[in-house]
């Protein structure tokens, strides 16, 4: 796909493309869904802008997930959201999957217009929007795909997880011009496929999450959690989970004080993670700016306006 469904010439104003009057609908696809806070602040966006539509739950098993994909063609339907544990198998039911999120892997964003289903990733752009306003890296330059983009050059890039969201961050990771990249994941084999789709001559090295005592540090390093560990369950097994680090603290306070944390997890908002990380004197982050930043850009694509970025950061906190 060349050009993006929002970018297409005969968009002039706001139009869903939709011919009804009936309340357009968008959701999240997932299982559980829940917990999930996007309803939030996507409703806060379409109401501050007028638009006349509503942000669901869809729970959705992978047994009712093609029907559910289906689901979206309806007249009214904008799109959805996808999340655990789907971001992967969603691909092959769409129509057009953007080239980044066919390099990734990953889809967290569909689109329905004119009747066909197209696929994004809103995941990994949402990570160097947040590193950039945490000051990390320089100001870089900017494509059709990624937009303004920071450069992480002379940086070394930590990434703890190789699932649908590591994924999104080490392509990230990579464009931003990272000069490392080491992929620490529990599953070893998982983290090295990762690190061979990745490479791009660029020096990247895999360790066991089970076995991270051979990971040296290096000065400018960003420590990103894309685990699921320290995340809040509903399975009634919250406290051993929330008490959970990805990273030991032996490990953890061998890095300089100019590292940077950011946990993708976001419920609870300050994991073990993030506190430990700040007792060592680490400047550390939740993942809530990123959810805000993937759903803006979600939010933008299927409306074809620039997201109240405000608003939905109000709604959130
Ligand atoms: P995923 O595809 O299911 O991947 C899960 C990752 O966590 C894998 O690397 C997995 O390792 C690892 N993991 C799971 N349980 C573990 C355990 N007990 N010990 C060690 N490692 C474990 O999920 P995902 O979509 O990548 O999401 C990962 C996390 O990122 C979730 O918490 C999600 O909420 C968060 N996230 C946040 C945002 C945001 O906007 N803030 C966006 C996307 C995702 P194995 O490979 O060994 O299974």
């Amino acid at each position: 796909m060349n050009r993006l469904p929002h970018m297409k010439s005969d968009s002039t104003v706001y139009s869903t493309g939709v011919a009804t009057t009936a309340l357009l609908r968008v959701g999240l696809i997932g299982e559980p869904v829940a917990h999930s806070y996007s309803p939030r602040f996507q409703q806060a966006a379409f109401d501050a802008l007028n638009i006349a539509a509503r942000y669901e739950l869809w729970q959705t098993s992978a047994g009712e997930l093609a029907a559910r994909v289906a689901s979206l063609l309806a007249p009214n339907y904008l799109g959805a959201n996808v999340t655990i544990p789907h971001k992967e198998a969603v691909l092959s039911l769409l129509d057009v999957v953007d080239p980044l999120a066919t390099r990734i892997g990953a889809v967290n964003t569909i689109v329905q217009r004119d009747e066909y289903l197209y696929g994004y990733n809103t995941d990994a752009p949402a990570l160097l929007r947040v590193l950039a306003e945490n000051g990390i890296g320089k100001e870089g330059a900017g494509n059709e795909q990624w937009g303004n983009i920071v450069s992480l050059k002379g940086h070394t890039a930590v990434l703890l997880g190789a699932g649908g969201a590591a994924r999104g961050a080490a392509f990230a990771l990579v464009e931003a011009g990272v000069k490392r990249l080491i992929i620490v994941n529990r599953t070893l084999e998982r983290a090295q496929r990762l690190a061979a789709d990745v490479q791009q001559g660029r020096d990247c090295q895999v360790f066991s999450l089970n076995d991270p005592d051979y990971l040296i540090p290096h000065p400018r390093s960003i420590i990103i959690n894309a685990t699921s560990v320290g995340m809040h369950r509903a399975d009634g097994n919250e406290e051993s989970a929330e008490d959970a680090v990805p990273l030991p603290a032996r490990i953890l306070e061998r890095f300089n004080a100019d590292t940077f944390v950011l946990d993708m997890v976001y419920h609870p908002a300050e994991t073990r993670l993030l506190i430990q990380s700040r007792i060592l004197g680490l400047r550390a982050v939740n993942g809530l700016s990123m959810l805000l930043h993937q759903g803006a850009l979600a939010f933008t694509l299927w409306t074809r306006q620039p997201a109240p970025l405000a608003v939905m950061r109000a709604a959130l906190e």
